[in-house]
């Protein structure tokens, strides 16, 4: 039995997309790749440029020339991997409050979408890839062999988050965490192009009260069951 090759991981902020998706990318020896940083480099520069994030034609623009590249990472700082926008290293800086704000209405620009779609489908070609994203297994990869849909209460969401900062040593607001996550589900889920939904042929997994090994267990399951 052949292993799924092309794996997409969906699903809302938090939902364990990333951590999942990282350790199942390194236990089957796949390239890992997280899409979410694409919209936030382009978030982070558009915001650095001082350009107007209400200014759908300018950030439009700028997805379409800006240079997005994701490697292995380059120091032992707790990154999954190094994240260059313009030859520039980003990877701490589109993790910032104010791109978790802005990230939103950005990708739910269609010209925005279009461009870094282009280049996600390119990346993804290749295979044995785990892609993780709002889209992937609806729109960039409708073709993958495993798509995954991860869920969890809004609340346990906000909670990781919240988590994730203190670990970083930054100050964090857990009631504002909430209500900037709740936005955020709401613009992803109901924005018109390629809203965030599982697909119909997604294994949904609600994590809310799961630990990281046993979501990775159940994903592992689902790998070794399916057969493209
Ligand atoms: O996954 P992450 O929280 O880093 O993604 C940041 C934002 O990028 C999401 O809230 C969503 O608006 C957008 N995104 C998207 N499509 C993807 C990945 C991320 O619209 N495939």
């Amino acid at each position: 039995m052949s292993k799924p090759s092309r794996i997409a991981i969906d699903g809302p902020a938090a939902s364990g997309k990333s951590t999942i998706g990282g350790l199942l990318a390194e236990r089957l020896n796949y390239v890992y790749f997280d899409t979410g940083v694409m919209y936030r480099a382009v978030t982070w520069v558009a915001l650095q440029r001082g350009i107007d994030l209400a200014d759908e034609e300018a950030v439009t623009v700028l997805a379409q020339r800006i240079h997005i590249e994701v490697t292995q990472p380059t120091l032992l700082d707790g990154r999954q991997y190094t994240v260059y926008a313009d030859e520039e290293d980003v990877t701490w800086q589109i993790r910032r409050p104010e791109v978790d704000r802005g990230v939103s209405p950005v990708s739910a620009y269609p010209g925005v979408r279009a461009a870094l779609t282009v280049q996600q489908r390119r990346i993804g070609q290749a295979g044995r890839i785990v892609m993780v994203g709002r889209d992937i297994g609806t729109v960039v990869m409708p073709d993958a062999d495993l798509k995954i849909y991860l869920d969890a209460s809004v609340e346990e969401r906000a909670r990781r988050r919240y988590r994730e900062i203190v670990a970083r040593g930054e100050p964090a607001d857990y009631e504002r965490i909430l209500r900037d996550m709740r936005r955020r589900d709401k613009i992803d889920s109901e924005r018109d192009t390629a809203p965030l939904r599982p697909a119909e042929d997604a294994i949904i997994i609600d994590t809310t009260a799961m630990a990281v090994n046993e979501v990775l267990a159940e994903v592992e399951r689902w790998v070794y069951k399916c057969d493209p």
